[in-house]
């Protein structure tokens, strides 16, 4: 997998079948019909060299107000505070689970 950066754009760009699959799995992950976005954000800490992936977090821009009120989970490793919507999984950071913040 080739990676480009052109300023606020990423292009991640497959060089073979596979990365081409999964690229287009995570396309689709990011891609949706219904009016909520999706953003992905760095998670935990990557380490060029030393640290053998980067992970990245898929996130809700907007949480509809029908779910509820966001939960606030913190990383007590890196301090890394996120907000996801109530129904959704408990999200991983430095490969822990993140703590409820409030
Ligand atoms: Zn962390």
């Amino acid at each position: 997998m080739k990676i480009e950066i052109e300023g606020q754009i990423v292009k991640l760009i497959p060089e073979n079948l596979q990365e081409a699959q999964e690229l287009n799995k995570l396309w689709q992950l990011l891609v949706t019909c219904v009016q909520e976005d999706k953003r992905i954000r760095p998670l935990g800490i990557y380490v060029p060299g030393s640290t053998e992936e980067a992970k990245f977090l898929i996130e809700e821009v907007k949480v509809s107000s029908v779910s509820g009120i966001p939960k606030r989970y913190g990383c007590i490793k890196c301090g890394t505070i996120v907000e996801v919507a109530p129904n959704d999984p408990t999200p991983i950071c430095c490969g822990e689970v993140m703590k409820l913040a409030d």
